[in-house]
């Protein structure tokens, strides 16, 4: 396994309660959904133990029940849905989260989000196999810290996690108390609320608010929160000179609308995306309407329509029940999963000079689909704009957009980027201006897979390092 992209990589969603409430853990993982639906998991903690149970497929699958019973008088649980990249798919092979701990004196269940980037020597002195997730590393490491008398799981993580580089969000519980953490470069989201007298930690805020909860705050990059029944405290993993760096894609793609992230609504994100579209990329003389690639393009092709003073027509319809074609892992798959999640209306669209607002462009075979069913319908002409600039190199924590040469705007000069999709023209939104129109710091956002610019080394496993773009 000479590429780290050839290991399962996770990007996925994680949530906890700790109160009276937590039965409403299942209601806050349906509301993650879009972050996974390979496979859903909970351990749920007793007075007689903790308890936990995943299974393959979506929540509503896994947990039928609207009160499944592991949830039933538990204190406190800890919740994952997870999206299936290279190598792992589903809890047969042991991917499915959370994983209870061996070898503690205590039972402990974590649940990770993101992809570590430097196991390989934890991999090779503990005997990890190599098709192991980096949450099984994680897990191994806790546990031989654990092993010295006395130490706690808050030791372990304080001792462990700085040692460790990459993309995670856990949330964790042993039983008596619930941890949230997020790594020193805040990659992936994590978020705190309250419901009454239960605490709540999730992925996104919109999973807090799906359950009548309060958002209290986002946690900052390298904060341990450890809640129980002393109450609340907060602590810092020591990372000296580690530079912030949360993740770009979450505000273009991958976080819903409602949302908050990095202080920004994600909303707000990607209407202003959509408005600076039209300054950097503006419709060609005689174009009729706007159409959004359903569904995360809406609100950029929202924005766009409403600076450019053009209608905003629903010429394509999106399909429950089929999941996002990105998460789809085989090109084949991807693109007939395009064709059975996607339509087209043609009384929409039909003899129409239409300018089509898409988020992102990664692989590009579902842009190639798309195109391809609006001229089948009979449009005039078809104008890709783009909300972000091309996806160049890949991500190696824990976004599966693939490796470099699968990327379009890798393989593909930009000039002849329309011609290879099959469309008329295609324009895109520079990064300074996607930057400015997500707001806050720009130097405190990853753009690595848009400039190369990665915020930590990145090690292979046969030796060679990816050095660190300052
Ligand atoms: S490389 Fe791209 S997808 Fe990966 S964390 Fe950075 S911004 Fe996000």
């Amino acid at each position: 396994m000479n590429d780290p992209l050839a290991k399962p990589r996770e990007s996925c969603g994680v949530v906890g309660a700790w109160g009276p409430a937590t039965p409403a853990l299942r209601t806050m993982m349906i509301s993650l959904q879009h972050r996974g639906q390979q496979s859903a998991g909970i351990a749920a903690c007793h007075d007689t133990g903790i308890v936990c149970r995943t299974g393959s497929g979506r929540v509503t699958e896994v947990f039928p029940d609207a009160r499944p019973r592991v949830l039933r008088d538990a204190h406190g649980a800890v919740g994952h849905v997870r999206y299936a990249t290279s190598g792992a798919d589903g809890p047969e092979d042991g991917s499915a989260q959370p994983i209870l701990l061996d070898g503690w004196a205590d039972p402990v269940c974590l649940a990770h989000n993101g992809t570590l980037v430097n196991t390989g020597p934890a991999r090779a002195k503990l005997g990890i196999p190599a098709g192991a997730t980096d949450t099984a590393v994680l897990g191994r490491l806790l546990t031989a810290a654990m092993e010295q008398r006395g130490v706690t799981l808050s030791d372990a993580l304080h001792t462990v996690l700085p040692r460790i580089t990459g993309a995670y969000s856990l949330v964790l519980t042993d039983g008596r108390r619930l941890y949230g953490v997020r790594d020193p470069q805040a990659f992936r989201p994590l978020c705190l609320g309250r419901l009454d007298d239960t605490w709540l930690l999730a992925s996104e805020s919109a999973a807090v608010a799906a359950v009548g909860g309060t958002f209290v705050r986002e946690l900052e990059a390298g904060e341990v929160v450890e809640i129980g029944a002393a109450g609340f405290r907060s602590s810092r993993l020591d990372v000296p000179g580690a530079r912030r760096a949360s993740c770009l894609f979450e505000h273009v793609y991958f976080a819903r609308a409602d949302s908050r992230i990095d202080g920004r609504s994600v909303y707000e994100a990607r209407y202003a995306a959509g408005r600076a579209l039209v300054r950097h990329a503006p419709p060609p003389p005689g174009a009729d309407v706007v159409v959004a690639v359903p569904d995360t393009a809406r609100v950029a092709a929202d924005g766009y329509a409403w600076q450019a003073g053009l209608p905003s027509v629903q010429g394509l319809l999106r399909h429950e029940g089929v999941g996002r074609s990105f998460i789809t892992a085989a090109p084949a798959g991807r693109a007939a999963a395009v064709r059975q999640k996607l339509s087209v209306v043609p009384a929409a669209v039909e003899g129409r000079s239409v300018v089509l607002v898409d988020d992102s462009l990664v692989r590009g075979t579902t842009m190639t689909a798309v195109v391809a069913m609006l001229r089948e319908a009979g449009v005039r002409a078809v104008h890709l704009r783009i909300a972000s600039p091309p996806h160049r190199w890949p991500c190696f924590y824990g976004i599966d957009t693939g490796r470099g040469d699968a990327l379009v705007g890798a393989r593909v000069a930009p000039d002849r980027l329309a011609a290879h999709l099959g469309c008329d023209s295609a324009g895109f939104l520079p990064l300074d201006a996607l930057l400015g129109a997500v707001g806050g710091a720009t130097d405190s956002y990853c753009t690595a897979c848009l400039d190369g610019r990665f915020p930590t080394a990145v090690e292979f496993p046969d030796g060679a390092l990816l050095q660190r773009q300052p």
